[in-house]
C-alpha cells in the first residue's frame, strides 16, 4: 500500500518540475495565533502570540547575479524581478511581500543576491493567522541566507525590517506583533512582547494544552474602519487621563485603579474602550504567571473574560465570533475561547485539554455552522518554532 506523498515531497517534486533543477535550501515561517492582548498593541502594551505549525515555505537556489524568479504555487504564478529595480506590482499583489522584503533588507546595509525557486504556504490567507507576515520573513530568511548573512541581523531586526516591507513598500498598516512571533517563536512556547520597548519572553506553554482555532469565515469589512475609529477613541482617552496623570503617555501606563479613579472625566463611550485595554493588558500578565504556573483552568478564565470585555466594551466581536466562542466553549475540554485579531470576522481560538481537540471540532462544526449557516475552518496546533531554514541536500 503506498502512502499519501507529503508535504516536503510535493514542494520539492514542484520545484524540480518547475525549475528542472533540484532545491537546495528551504526558508520556513508560521503563521500565529494571539492567545491573549488584543488591541493592546497600539496602545503601548503587551500581546502573547503563538507560533502555529502552518508556515510559509520557500524553496530556492542562490543565484550568481542580482534577479530574482519565484513561483507561487498557490496562486500559479511567477513573478521575476532585478534587485536593483523594485516597483510596486499591482498584478501580482503577492510579490509585493516579496520585493518589500528585499528593498527593506537593503535598507539595513545587507548586500543581497537573487533567488530562484517557489513560494507555497498553508496559512490560511486573509484569515487572521498572518500569512502575510509568514511569507515576509521567509522571504526574509531565504533572501539572507543566499547571501551567506544569517547572522547579519538579530530576530528583533528581522521582525522590524518585515513589518516595514508591509507598511511602506505593501502599503498595509500593520502592528509588529506578527512578524516578530513568526520570527523569534519557539515550539512549546508563546511569546511575551512589550510592545513599547519590544523586549521579549519565552513563556513555556503546559504540554498538556492545544490549541483549536475556528475559522468563521465570515466577511471582515467592518474591520477597518472600526479600527481606526478605536485607534483615535483610545488616543483620546489619553489626552483626557493626561489632564489628571501627567506623566502617562498611552493606556499602556494607566492601571485600572487610576482608571477607576478618573472615570468620570470621560464620555462613556471612551471609558469603556479604556477598560477593554488597561484591563487586557493587566490580563497578560495575569495570563503569563497562570501558564508558568501550570494553571490552564485560570488561563481560560482569563480568555474567556478577554471575549467578553472585547464584545461589550470595546465592541468589535459579531455574531459569527460570539457563536464560534459559544460553540467551544460549550464543549467537554475547553477552558476557554476568545475572538482572536482585530475582529469583525476571522477566526477564534480556544485553550483545549490535549486528547480533546476533536470533541471542540466537532462541537464547531455541529453548532456554529447551524448557528451561521457558515461552513467554518477548524486548525488544531501547538506552539511551534519560528522561522528557520533547511538545507535539503
Ligand atoms: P493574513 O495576513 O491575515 O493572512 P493578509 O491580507 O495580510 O492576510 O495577507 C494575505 C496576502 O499575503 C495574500 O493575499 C498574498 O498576497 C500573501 N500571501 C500569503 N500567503 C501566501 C502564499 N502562500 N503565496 C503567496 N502569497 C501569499
Ligand atoms: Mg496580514
Amino acid at each position: 500500500m503506498s502512502s499519501a506523498p507529503n508535504r516536503d515531497q510535493i514542494l520539492y517534486d514542484e520545484f524540480v518540475s518547475r525549475l528542472q533543477t533540484r532545491p537546495s535550501l528551504m526558508a520556513v515561517a508560521p503563521g500565529r495565533v494571539n492567545l491573549i492582548g488584543e488591541h493592546t498593541d497600539y496602545n503601548d502594551g503587551f500581546v502573547l502570540p503563538v507560533a502555529l505549525d502552518r508556515d510559509v515555505r520557500v524553496l530556492f537556489n542562490p543565484r550568481q547575479n542580482r534577479r530574482v524568479r519565484l513561483y507561487a504555487v498557490e496562486f500559479d504564478a511567477w513573478a521575476e524581478f532585478d534587485l536593483d529595480d523594485l516597483t510596486f506590482s499591482e498584478e501580482h499583489f503577492w510579490s509585493n511581500y516579496v520585493k518589500g522584503m528585499a528593498w527593506s533588507l537593503a535598507e539595513r546595509g545587507l548586500r543581497l543576491i537573487g533567488i530562484e525557486g517557489i513560494i507555497s504556504g498553508n496559512v490560511p490567507r486573509g484569515s487572521g493567522l498572518s500569512s502575510s507576515a509568514a511569507l515576509e520573513v521567509a522571504c526574509a530568511k531565504a533572501f539572507m541566507a543566499a547571501a551567506n548573512q544569517l547572522d547579519a541581523l538579530p530576530g528583533e531586526q528581522i521582525a522590524k525590517a518585515a513589518q516595514r516591507a508591509e507598511n511602506a513598500f505593501v502599503g498595509v498598516n500593520c502592528g509588529i506583533m506578527d512578524q516578530f512571533i513568526s520570527t523569534l517563536g519557539a515550539e512549546g512556547h508563546a511569546l511575551l512582547i512589550d510592545c513599547r520597548s519590544l523586549e521579549y519572553q519565552l513563556v513555556p506553554f503546559p504540554t498538556g494544552a492545544a490549541l483549536v482555532i475556528g475559522n468563521t469565515k465570515a466577511s471582515r469589512s467592518l474591520a477597518n474602519s472600526a479600527y481606526n475609529e478605536r485607534r483615535a477613541q483610545c488616543e483620546e482617552g489619553v489626552r483626557i487621563l493626561q489632564s489628571v496623570l501627567p506623566g502617562i503617555s498611552a493606556l499602556r501606563d494607566v492601571s485600572s485603579a487610576q482608571l477607576e479613579v478618573h472615570k468620570d472625566l470621560l464620555p462613556s463611550i471612551i471609558y469603556r474602550r479604556c477598560r477593554h485595554v488597561v484591563t487586557e493588558n493587566e490580563r497578560v500578565q495575569s495570563t503569563v504567571d497562570a501558564l508558568s504556573r501550570g494553571d490552564l483552568a485560570e488561563v481560560g478564565r482569563l480568555m474567556a473574560a478577554s471575549h467578553a470585555s472585547l464584545r461589550n466594551d470595546y465592541e468589535v466581536s459579531s455574531d459569527a465570533l460570539d457563536a464560534m466562542v459559544s460553540a467551544m466553549s460549550s464543549a467537554e475540554g475547553c477552558f476557554g475561547a476568545r475572538l482572536t485579531g482585530a475582529g469583525f470576522g476571522g477566526c477564534a481560538v480556544a485553550l483545549v485539554k490535549r486528547g480533546q481537540e476533536g470533541a471542540v471540532r466537532d462541537a464547531i462544526f455541529e453548532q456554529y455552522a447551524k448557528a451561521m449557516n457558515i461552513w467554518p475552518e477548524v486548525y488544531i496546533s501547538t506552539p511551534s518554532a519560528g522561522a528557520h531554514i533547511l538545507a535539503l541536500d
